[in-house]
């Protein structure tokens, strides 16, 4: 078929125009064609955190009503509850598939932050710019070649050495590094509640805290409803078992980062959650003039100046595969410290920070997923994708025109990572896309990368289920 041609084949008595928006991608990679659902009334949504206010936000403004299902009293009480995160994108020396994605999510990221702080929806931020400090032999070499092949335009990353980084940092520099200027911080706990008061205005936003879901399960259309009934109620696909009682979601998105990857459907996912733990630092004369983000192997960050974390600098952060704590300890503050003195030595003994500089410290988990991408989408039917695709396994390049099934009305927006506050309004947009029938933002590859099935395609090609 030629790539231009409209797809036409028809999945399950549906024709690829009406299920899915994507006239582009081959008939043979049908797994990659996104299912696309009557722009629905009201979506619900479990969460509290970045990934929700981005979703929320965004299908507000599409006229979707949104209900929200928060576990914890207040949002951004989870990965999104830093006092300062850092906001800037991953880029490897070449445009691969990763850097492609968190390029262009940066850019999407900046503009719509601005956007919420210009609507009079203020949260700390300064975009400041970040340095990406070549502390070692191997970062100088690594970094040489990045601005060799020079990949990325200037705007987005330069190479600088040690006398214009320390101009720019405005404190004392050893080394050099790859300067992005337009990167920069936020504190995502306030960026997170503006964002929502900001989708709250559009009058179509509940928000539920003290919700915890603890399953979900499908409600099968009930067929001996009077046509009464039928007209009154909102047709109904998902129930959510709470601590507070039964709610019902004719659409559900799952957003609930790395405290929810054992729920229902949800846990045949590929997730896994990586602790990590930042320490605040209270600001001294020596360091109170940064005027960048650093980044070595963790980041420090500049002080800032909010009502609820002045004159503080966040440094960190740790990364703990197998431990599920929330409870900050001694020993990663510790290790925060050590690693700046091991990375910066020269600045950190000019700081002298001790362990009565630390004003507070904070643990939390984030979701990660195998790539470092995150996953946006329908809900794949696992089992109904090994049924519909077995020859994969035995030739990756298979023809299949079948398009990929999916747990109806069921969709996630999960495995931000290390770098949420990047890649969420991205991700969101996509999310919107899929519900709201809008153009997607990105390339039908991209969409694929970010496609929760990516997974299960690939398990399916390693003989792996
Ligand atoms: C130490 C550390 C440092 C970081 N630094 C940066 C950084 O500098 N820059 C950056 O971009 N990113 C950083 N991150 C990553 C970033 O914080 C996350 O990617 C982002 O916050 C994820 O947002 P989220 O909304 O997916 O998840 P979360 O913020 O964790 O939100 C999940 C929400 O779901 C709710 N929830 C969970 N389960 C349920 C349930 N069963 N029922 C109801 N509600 C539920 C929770 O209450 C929570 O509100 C850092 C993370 C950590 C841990």
């Amino acid at each position: 078929m030629n790539k231009k041609q409209k797809l036409s084949f028809k999945p399950d008595g549906m024709t690829c125009s009406e299920q899915f928006n994507d006239i582009n991608v081959e008939c043979k990679s049908g797994y990659k064609l996104r299912p696309k659902i009557i722009k629905p009334q009201h979506v619900s949504i479990i969460g509290g955190g970045i990934a929700s206010a981005c979703a929320a936000y965004a299908l507000t403004k599409q006229g979707i009503k949104v209900t929200l299902y928060c576990k914890d009293n207040a949002l951004a009480q989870g990965a999104s509850s830093n006092a300062i995160g850092a906001l800037y994108p991953l880029l490897h020396q070449r445009a691969d598939d990763i850097s492609l994605f968190y390029q262009q999510a940066f850019w999407r990221a900046k503009a719509l932050y601005t956007e919420i702080s210009q609507q009079g929806f203020d949260f700390p931020h300064s975009w400041c710019g970040l340095i990406e400090v070549a502390y070692n032999e191997s970062l100088v070499k690594r970094q040489k070649t990045f601005n060799e092949l020079a990949t990325w335009p200037t705007e987005l990353i330069h190479k600088v050495g040690a006398e214009q980084a320390s101009q720019i940092a405005n404190v004392t520099l050893r080394n050099g590094g790859l300067f992005m200027p337009n990167a920069g911080w936020i504190a995502p706990q306030e960026l997170v509640k503006q964002m929502v008061s900001a989708a709250k205005t559009t009058g179509k936003l509940t928000v539920n805290t003290n919700i915890l879901v603890n399953k979900i399960e499908q409600l099968q259309p009930i067929d001996n409803q009077t046509q009464k009934d039928k007209a009154e109620k909102e047709p109904t696909h998902w129930r959510l078992i709470t601590n507070n009682g039964n709610f019902d979601a004719s659409v559900l998105v799952v957003c609930g980062g790395a405290e929810v990857i054992d729920l229902d459907f949800i846990k045949q996912l590929p997730f896994t959650s990586v602790q990590g733990q930042i320490t605040s630092m209270k600001t001294n004369s020596v360091i109170n003039p940064l005027s960048t983000v650093i980044c070595h192997k963790g980041y420090l960050t500049p002080s800032s100046s909010t009502a609820q974390h002045p004159g503080i600098h966040c440094i960190g952060a740790t990364f703990k595969k197998n431990n599920t704590s929330t409870i900050a300890t001694k020993e990663d503050d510790e290790y925060n410290l050590k690693m700046l003195s091991s990375c910066l030595p020269d600045l950190a003994k000019d700081i002298n920070w001790t362990e009565q500089d630390i004003s507070a410290s904070k643990a939390r988990l984030r979701c990660m997923t195998p790539d470092h991408i995150p996953m946006v989408g329908a809900m794949p039917d696992v089992q109904k994708h090994i049924e519909t695709y077995p020859h994969l396994a035995k030739d990756k390049n298979w023809k299949y025109n079948q398009a990929a099934p999916a747990v109806k009305n069921l969709y996630v927006m999960m495995g931000f990572g290390a770098r949420g506050l990047c890649s969420a309004p991205l991700a969101a947009d996509i999310l919107t896309a899929d519900l709201c029938g809008t153009p997607y933002p990105v390339s039908n590859e991209m969409l694929f990368n970010l496609s929760p099935n990516r997974f299960v395609i690939r398990d399916i090609i390693r003989r792996k289920v």
